[in-house]
């Protein structure tokens, strides 16, 4: 991997952000050694799993080495943390390898089974977070003292207190009001604090826009707004929810952020070239890539598609080695024209929300991305309806859209006709479109305000 001449933006941490080559691959391999070592002999979870893998990682000597280690999967580490809370008598899962009173600071994701996983953090593990932060806002060109407004959910999410935490450590001047208030709120807020950031789903923040439009007099084109920062959702990649963001904010700079489990999050965040998100932190996370069909691994190279591995190699309280966590990821390895150091990726897609429709691999972004290029007749809201469990779905896929405004029968079915031919042109299969007026189209959405874009009808 070659890489441009400095950019004008100075990086956080020039030498953790541009490591590459041999003297990356020394650091990972000391990083990972060191990490193996300390969860064989802290937690007898960890030393039972790799004594039955038959790997010791006293004997660990090159980075070849640990594709023979095992993965950890998000039914392991669930069955772990039931069994802790049950047996310890806390959530954080038997692979816990640091004392527990040393964890001072706990988030859940929701998963898709409902049953919430546990993060724990102790001080250093959020210094590291902290880290990251500092490595993405200096990325975005803040400053010390510039004002963020943090419109995405607090409550438990991993991308909630933490984010306010990376803020107030970077010393964004920081406007918690969270995204529970209601997008009215947060518009009013926008308006009489000014800030120069909004940090949000990319979903919540246009119901933001769509909603300040339609019931009040606020204009969000004119608060000062200059950085948007999206995260949780694959919106914030694509073209037409950038352009409708940038533009309701008054052509601020939108930027997408995304983490990778227990790799202390954030690791990976876009630049002004919109072409992917680079990997800012080769010196805390360890990524690998496999084929979620057939389990080989796939090096990381230019144009390689796959689902991504996660090794955190700092994290104490309970680190995850080897942990697939479904993000399907697209590799790009060219310079990027922002002249920034780091590998790019761009979101493929969910292992768990792929879809196999006539041996096609579908994902939902793909549908989404055919429905944006209807704007402005369609907002970009979607809904697919799935009848059975399992990635196979038989055609015509059932689709809902949401139209912009009220559009007569005549328009609709225009709107529905163009739709449906355009999805059988670029993705050659067919659906049934149902198409809603504005507002009228039920959502769903997660416990951290993602847009669910798959109904179960099952
Ligand atoms: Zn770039």
């Amino acid at each position: 991997m070659t890489r441009q001449e400095p950019m004008s933006l100075p990086l956080w941490n020039e030498l953790g952000e541009s490591l590459e080559g041999k003297e990356l691959e020394e650091l990972q391999l000391a990083k990972l050694k060191s990490l193996l070592v300390r969860v064989y002999e802290k937690s007898p979870y960890y030393r039972d799993k790799f004594d039955k893998a038959g790997v010791n990682p006293h004997n660990f000597t090159s980075l070849e080495q640990y594709l023979d280690y095992p993965f950890f999967t998000k039914n392991e580490e669930r069955e772990s943390q039931a069994r802790s809370l049950e047996e310890d008598g806390h959530p954080l899962g038997k692979h816990i390898t640091c004392d527990i009173s040393a964890v001072n600071r706990m988030s859940a994701s929701s998963g898709t089974t409902g049953v919430p996983s546990f993060q724990g953090h102790t001080a250093n593990d959020r210094k590291i977070h902290n880290e990251n932060y500092a490595r993405m806002f200096a990325r975005l060109g803040l400053k010390p003292g510039d004002r963020g407004l943090f419109a995405g959910v607090i409550s438990m999410w991993v991308a909630g207190l933490p984010t306010l935490d990376g803020m107030l450590s970077y010393g964004i001047n920081t406007i918690p009001l969270g995204a529970l208030v209601g997008s009215l709120k947060v518009a009013e807020m926008a308006r009489l604090t000014r800030p120069r950031l909004i940090i949000g789903t990319p979903s919540f923040l246009r119901h933001v826009l769509r909603k300040a439009r339609a019931e009040t007099d606020i204009d969000l084109t004119s608060v000062g707004i200059e950085k948007i920062l999206v995260y949780g959702e694959p919106g914030g990649s694509l073209p037409e929810v950038i352009s409708e963001l940038s533009k309701g904010f008054g052509g601020a700079q939108v930027y997408d952020l995304m983490g990778g489990t227990g790799c202390m999050n954030p690791i990976f965040i876009s630049c002004e070239a919109e072409d992917g998100l680079h990997f800012i932190a080769p010196d805390h996370a360890y990524i690998e890539m496999r084929d979620p069909a057939t389990g080989k691994m796939i090096p990381i190279e230019d144009g390689a598609e796959g689902e991504f591995v996660y090794t955190g190699f700092d994290r104490e309280c309970s680190p995850l080695v080897r942990f697939c966590d479904g993000d399907l990821m697209h590799v790009k390895t060219a310079p990027c024209s922002c002249g920034r150091p780091g590998w790019r990726i761009k979101v493929v897609g969910r292992v768990d929300d792929m879809m196999l429709v006539k041996g096609v691999n579908v994902y939902p972004t793909a549908i989404q991305t055919c429905v944006l290029k209807h704007k402005p007749k369609l907002t970009g809201n979607i809904r697919i309806l799935k009848y059975s469990d399992g990635p196979v779905v038989e055609p015509p896929l059932e689709l809902w859209a949401e139209c912009a405004g009220k559009p007569s029968k005549t328009e609709q079915d225009e709107i529905k006709a163009r739709l449906e031919s355009e999805i059988k042109r670029v993705l050659r299969f067919s659906a049934n479109v149902t198409l809603f007026a504005e507002d009228e189209m039920e959502m769903e959405y997660g416990a951290t305000n993602k847009a669910k874009l798959i109904k179960k009808m099952y």
